[in-house]
């Protein structure tokens, strides 16, 4: 089963956001559980927990349907140990917030050497504060997003996302969300090569830790390493890639969310994508 929506918005709650994703058709949905640009946050409420519980029972939306976003503050591989500290510290609190929701697993950006360190050491650091923060909680996957290799940020090679994966203890609680503009962007020509980046992951990764996807198309050209996304088939990935991909049945059960630009069109992208995984469209 593909399980298909959108990042939506938690504005007001968190107990909004699967209200809002049952709106547009999805069955599956990203958030924040906490405003993605400010360090601190209140405690989520117990009514705010009980609602996002009772309205993810209500409109079906299992833990593994869901796919919380951290902050994009956060840098588990910050080269200063105060600022990877807080990082860490920051990291933690959201991982907890996802286990109050009920919510298996969450999504993160690996880290940034911010060019004080080298790759490799970044990737460790990355590791060793995966290892503290998974030891400080529990039940919740921590899923390394892939990027576009932006700036120094580290994860747009799957040979960065299994080298941290290495090194992590817990393999049971250490997963890969891929990001098609991202892996598009980093240099994977998706648009021409599905079935090819899809075996360099399985190869280089394992398709066991794929733990969910951000369907996205790119307004960067291959290889260009720019984060910049695009509605599905406006870009330079175009819709058969997605096609592909929505067939793929190696690749089911996980949460597939879209991260794109025009979120008035995120209903017809939904419907587009569950016509195209076979499944009826009810919207
Ligand atoms: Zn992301
Ligand atoms: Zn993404």
């Amino acid at each position: 089963m593909k399980y298909i929506g959108a990042h939506v918005s938690a504005a007001g709650g968190v107990e909004n956001a699967p209200l809002r994703a049952h709106q547009i058709g999805a069955t599956a949905f990203a958030l924040f559980t906490k405003n993605q640009r400010q360090w601190a946050a209140k405690p989520l409420t117990p009514q705010s927990i009980e609602l996002f519980k009772a309205r993810c029972e209500e409109y079906g939306y299992g833990a593994g349907q869901i796919l919380p976003h951290d902050s994009y503050l956060i840098n588990l591989g910050h080269p200063d140990i105060d600022q990877r500290q807080k990082s860490l510290d920051a990291f933690i609190d959201e991982l907890q917030r996802c286990a109050q929701l009920g919510i298996d697993r969450l999504n993160f950006h690996p880290g940034s050497h911010l060019r004080q360190i080298s790759e490799e050491q970044c990737l460790d650091l990355i590791a060793e504060s995966l290892n503290f923060a998974l030891d400080q909680t529990e039940g919740v996957i921590a899923v390394l997003e892939n990027t576009a290799g932006q700036g120094s940020n580290l994860g747009y090679q799957h040979e960065q996302l299994a080298h941290i994966i290495d090194k992590v203890e817990d393999k049971s609680r250490i997963g890969v969300c891929l990001d098609t503009c991202h892996a598009y962007a980093g240099g994977y020509d998706l648009k021409n090569d599905y079935v090819g980046f899809i075996q360099d992951f399985i190869d280089v990764v394992g398709l066991e830790y794929l733990k969910g996807m951000h369907l996205n198309d790119s307004k960067a050209k291959l290889g260009q390493r720019l984060d910049r996304h695009h509605s599905l088939g406006q870009g330079e990935i175009g819709w058969s890639c997605f096609a592909q991909l929505m067939q793929d049945t190696r690749i089911d059960n996980i949460p597939m969310t879209l991260e794109t630009i025009d979120p008035e069109i995120w209903p017809q992208e939904i419907a587009e994508l569950k016509r195209l995984s076979g499944y009826s469209v009810e919207i």
